[in-house]
């Protein structure tokens, strides 16, 4: 058969004529990742891989939509032959509004980064959690319940990681945010599933904190695995979410952010004698959990990690 890739990028006006240029692509692009950006995105690598070991006669592509698309491009896939997509940086949270039924995972997490379509309802899963906590079982040798956590960020991801977090019943929790009021929304909404009485020294179990050196310097004492979860380090020429004079040689350092080589919070970490992963192996994890929804088959794991 004769195979044609898809476009580096596809964009809303594409899904707008859709039917009528059919794309270019060959096997058919049945699903995608959107985002703004979503250049820099290994998940087309990973997933098509997957769906050529399988023998899926599909492709993945990349779609940048802007936030203000997003309503119209997932009514367009609803509309069109998608089996689904995954949703990436700035949609999650706005996803949620946006799709005709949500699992009771992505509703308690309050963001959508799989959406499944079936007989026109697009239905809303979230991976980001359970593929955060087997990267840090794989990365770490350890089960994240025994952890205590310093969470940077509270978007999409951050929701998903905070509450695996409460489910696995981790040791304790710090949510750090720019903006401290975020921080403070998420712990209170977790507060309940934290009252437990596992409580190790004079610090809360679960506590949110702005992202203010002081107060993160005392933090850091008290935790073992600090997980950035914000959108700083994407850039490679972003400064590390941390700088490494205030990490510590005894934490585990996992950045979301991927990339094949150092990001720069991994670089600090490396320059305080710190352990560190970045975000490749929740990439994966995460991936496979999306590929298992819309097929409802076991994940090729071997060959996607291969694929990255
Ligand atoms: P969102 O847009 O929902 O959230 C972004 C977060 O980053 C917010 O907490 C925001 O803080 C913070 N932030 C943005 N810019 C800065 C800055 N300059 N300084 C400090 N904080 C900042 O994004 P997502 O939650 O969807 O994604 C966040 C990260 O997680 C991305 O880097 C993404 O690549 C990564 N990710 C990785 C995955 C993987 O599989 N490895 C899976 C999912 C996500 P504020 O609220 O103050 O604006």
């Amino acid at each position: 058969m004769k195979k044609r890739t898809a476009k580096e990028v596809y964009t809303l006006s594409d899904l707008q004529v859709w039917r009528r240029s059919k794309s270019d692509a060959e096997p058919p692009i049945r699903l995608g990742l959107l985002g703004d950006p979503v250049a820099h995105s290994l998940s087309p690598q990973m997933q098509n891989a997957a769906l050529r070991d399988c023998g899926i006669d599909m492709q993945y592509a990349r779609l940048h939509i802007r936030p203000n698309e997003l309503a119209e491009a997932l009514d367009l896939i609803g509309e069109l032959e998608f089996a689904g997509v995954n949703l990436t940086v700035p949609h999650k949270i706005a996803a949620v509004d946006f799709v005709d039924e949500i699992d009771e995972e992505a509703k308690q997490i309050g963001a959508v980064n799989t959406v499944v379509v079936g007989e026109g309802k697009l239905i809303g899963s979230n991976t980001d959690g359970v593929g955060f906590a087997r990267a840090i079982r794989t990365e770490f040798s350890v089960d994240l319940r025994d952890l205590r956590v310093m969470l940077l960020g509270a978007g999409g991801a951050a929701r998903a990681i905070a509450m695996q977090c409460a489910q696995v019943n981790c040791e304790r929790l710090v949510v750090v945010n720019r903006d401290v009021d975020k921080a403070k929304h998420l712990v209170a909404e977790l507060h309940p599933r934290f009252a437990g009485p596992r409580v190790l020294g004079p610090v809360a179990r679960i506590e949110a904190v702005p992202l203010d050196e002081r107060a993160l310097r005392f933090q850091i004492g008290n935790v073992d695995l600090v997980v950035n979860a914000t959108s700083l380090g994407l850039d490679p020429n972003d400064p590390p979410v941390l700088s490494a004079t205030l990490l510590a040689p005894h934490l585990m350092v996992y950045d979301t952010v991927y990339r094949v080589g150092r990001t720069p919070l991994v670089q600090a970490a490396a320059e305080a004698g710190a352990r560190a992963a970045n975000g490749l192996s929740m990439l994966l994890y995460q991936g496979a959990r999306s590929f298992e929804i819309w097929f409802k088959r076991e994940a090729p794991l071997d060959v996607m990690r291969a694929a990255l």
